[in-house]
């Protein structure tokens, strides 16, 4: 079964995600549980604790089904150490949100050379930084986004992804999550029948199936192999609905969130229910 949603709005408190989400018909959604511009955040107090899990109740979205994103500036492969520590800092923060509010994954970036050291290099730190989080923290899955490669961002391949995981001692708590434009735009068709299955062909052995625990699913304003992250409404962009149509029925994605991040969140109820009138 697919569980569709979006990336909804928790602002005024994490327990507006759950009633957002149920607005729109999502039966999966993705918060950030503080302000992604900002280093620094309130602890959850008590009554928004609560809050969180009463509508969460009410909302009846598991927690298998919620896709949390870190902070924007945190860069777990950062050059220099001591601005590496200070995301890292944070990072602990956010998975001990995660903690708190039941939630058994946490989507991040994986990081950015800034082009200051070399992409293994870099890689080399986003392990390292992970593994120390995995240490002093528990229950929660880090779940690593492939990106467009825009900039310095890694992640932009499958063989990236593979090198993290392959250093991760508890692999048990490491994941990815497929974001079809950055796939796209890094490179990766999925436009037709044939391109869709030679791309989630090499995904399956370069990094394994069992390690998908979310996808966003966005189509691309850039056209394939751009390496710019430029989101757009589904069947609006470069990749088209054909490929949303192959999604809807690939059974490899049942049962995780799959995420819309696209543009125009006015016609997310109309996105969720064409993907799911798709699925045969
Ligand atoms: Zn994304
Ligand atoms: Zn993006």
């Amino acid at each position: 079964m697919k569980y569709i949603g979006a990336h909804v709005s928790a602002s005024g408190g994490v327990f507006n995600a759950p009633i957002n989400a149920t607005k729109i018909g999502a039966k999966a959604f993705s918060l950030f549980t503080k302000n992604q511009r900002q280093w620094n955040a309130k602890a959850l107090d008590n009554k928004t604790i609560d809050l969180w899990f009463k509508e969460l109740e009410k909302s009846k979205i598991e927690t298998k089904h919620i896709l949390p994103h870190d902070s924007y500036l945190i860069n777990l492969g950062h050059p220099d150490s001591e601005a590496r520590e200070k995301s890292l800092q944070s990072f602990i923060d956010e998975v001990q949100r995660c903690e708190i509010l039941d939630l058994d994954r946490l989507n991040f970036h994986p990081g950015s050379h800034l082009r200051q050291i070399s992409e293994e290099e870099c890689l080399d730190n986003i392990s390292e930084s992970m593994n120390i989080v995995l240490d002093q923290t528990s229950g929660v899955k880090l779940v690593l986004e492939n990106t467009a490669g825009q900039g310095s961002n890694l992640g932009y391949k499958f063989e990236h992804l593979a090198y993290i995981i392959d250093k991760i001692e508890d692999k048990s708590r490491v994941g990815v999550c497929i974001d079809t434009c950055h796939m796209f735009t890094a490179g990766y068709d999925i436009r037709t029948k044939e391109a869709y299955d030679k791309t989630w062909d090499e995904f399956g052995k370069i990094v394994g199936f069992e390690y998908l625990s979310g996808m966003h699913i966005n189509d691309s304003k850039p056209p394939l192999g751009a390496k710019v992250d430029r989101h757009d409404s589904l069947g609006a962009g470069q990749i088209g609905w054909d490929s949303f149509k192959f999604l809807m029925n690939d059974d490899r994605m049942d049962d995780i969130p799959l995420i819309l991040e696209t543009i125009d969140e006015n016609i997310w109820t109309q996105e969720i229910e064409t993907l799911y009138s798709f699925v045969k």
